[in-house]
């Protein structure tokens, strides 16, 4: 099983979270230590989804 890095999705700066091939997450709190901040996003089978909400 393969793990990767979550990117920002929007500067593209590797955050702390770390997924597996096969993770989901749906609405997490995702820290950007070079946007500093947080956003919530949801991760599908390794692709990132911005929630504007
Ligand atoms: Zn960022």
């Amino acid at each position: 099983m393969r793990s990767a890095w979550v990117l920002c999705p929007f500067c593209q700066a590797k955050t702390k979270t770390k997924i597996l091939d096969d993770s989901i997450l749906l609405r997490f709190p995702l820290y950007c230590p070079r946007c500093k901040k947080e956003m919530k996003v949801d991760v599908i089978q390794g692709i990132i989804y911005f929630c504007s909400q």
